[in-house]
Parts: C-alpha cells; structure tokens; sequence
C-alpha cells in the first residue's frame, strides 16, 4: 500500500491533482472537505453539526472530524492505498492518524505539499466562488479566516512529517498538466 497525505492551504489544487494521483496509482480519495458538504447537502446529523464551520471557514473540532475519516478509510480497503486530502489538518489529527492507521498494519508514506503563495489563492478561490455555490469561496474574510486556520493550526505539521523523513513540496503554480506531472515524478521517486 501507499498512502499519501496531500498537503497545501485552501485553493492550492489538493482536490484537482488528488484526481489525477488516484487514476494512476489506484488509490482511494477522501476528501474530508467533500464528505463534510456531502452530509450537509444530505442534512445528516454530522453534516448539521459541521455546517456553521464550514460556512464560517473554521475547522470543524477534531472528535467530528477524525470519527468521520476512520469510518471512511474502514470502509473502503480494497485498493492500493489512500490519498488523504484535507486530513490531518491539526497536530491532534495527524497523531490520530498515525495512531489510528498503525492499528491497521498501514501508515502514511509521503505527505505532498503543494505550494502556491496566498495572493495567487485568493484569485482562484474568489474564481472557484463564482462557479460553485460555496459560500467560503465567495467571501475575502472567510478566505482570510481559512488562511489563517491554516497558519496557525496547520502548517506546524510541516515539522510533524518533517521529522519522520516524509514531508515533500511540489511548486503548485503553473498549469494543471505541469504540477500533475511533478507531482508523477515525485511520486514515482518513492515507490
Ligand atoms: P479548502 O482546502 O479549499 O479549504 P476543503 O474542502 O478541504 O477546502 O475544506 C472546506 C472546509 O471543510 C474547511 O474550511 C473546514 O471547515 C472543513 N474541513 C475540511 N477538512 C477538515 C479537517 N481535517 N478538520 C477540520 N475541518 C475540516
């Protein structure tokens, strides 16, 4: 198996090259950005409890969170690992993981930074805004408020697989194609 985490601030293309990185390697994609709006759209009980976080852009508490993503990894085991793209987002979360996937005989092999500077995100999540309904993209200070959840919370976890030899960067400007085929090569290297 080979799981990776792929790691970068709102807007840095996790969900798109995530696509990309499960075609080829056959991987499982959970996006916990997604199964929270999938709830909410189904109003089931955790998509209410997430709701107001999510529209706020406030991370939602780590207890909802990471029960949320073990259900989904236990319930979908038969490929070649897992890409992992919004989770951890807190030290909590990524101890959790480790914890949680070593009690499954699995671990994290690589976490993938994509690294795109924030004024460059701000032009592609306000453009995301006007395609999509999502309201945390149509509004700077929820932006703003997502960065900062980010710098804070986040980006310490930079260190956290920094020191387990498995934090990786990738540039993510550029075109779709370009990034895709860096992060390919990347991936490649490891396997
Ligand atoms: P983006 O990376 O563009 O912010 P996501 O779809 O990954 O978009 O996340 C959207 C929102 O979902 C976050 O702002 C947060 O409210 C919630 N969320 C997603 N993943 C997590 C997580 N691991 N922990 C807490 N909240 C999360």
């Amino acid at each position: 198996m080979f799981n990776i985490v792929i790691f970068g601030k709102p807007g840095s293309g996790k969900g798109t090259q995530a696509n990309f990185l499960k075609e080829k390697y056959n991987l499982y994609h959970i996006s916990t950005g997604d199964l929270f709006r999938k709830n909410i759209s189904n109003q089931t009980k955790l998509g209410i409890e997430a709701k107001s976080y999510l529209d706020n852009g406030d991370l939602v508490p780590d207890s909802v969170t990471i029960k949320m993503l073990e259900n989904e990894v236990l319930s979908n085991k038969e490929l070649n690992g897992y890409i992992f793209d919004g989770f951890p987002r807190t030290l909590n979360q990524a101890e959790s993981l480790d914890d949680f996937l070593s009690s499954i005989n699995l671990k994290i092999n690589a976490t993938i930074a994509l690294d795109v500077n924030e004024d460059e995100l701000i032009t592609r999540l306000l453009d995301r805004g006007k395609t999509t309904n999502r309201s945390d993209d149509q509004d700077i200070e929820k932006i703003k408020n997502r960065f900062n959840e980010y710098n804070t919370k986040t980006s310490i976890l930079i260190n956290f697989y920094n020191k387990q030899d498995k934090f990786f960067s990738v540039d993510g400007k550029g075109s779709v194609e370009n990034i895709t085929s860096r992060l390919f090569g990347l991936v490649d290297s490891l396997i």
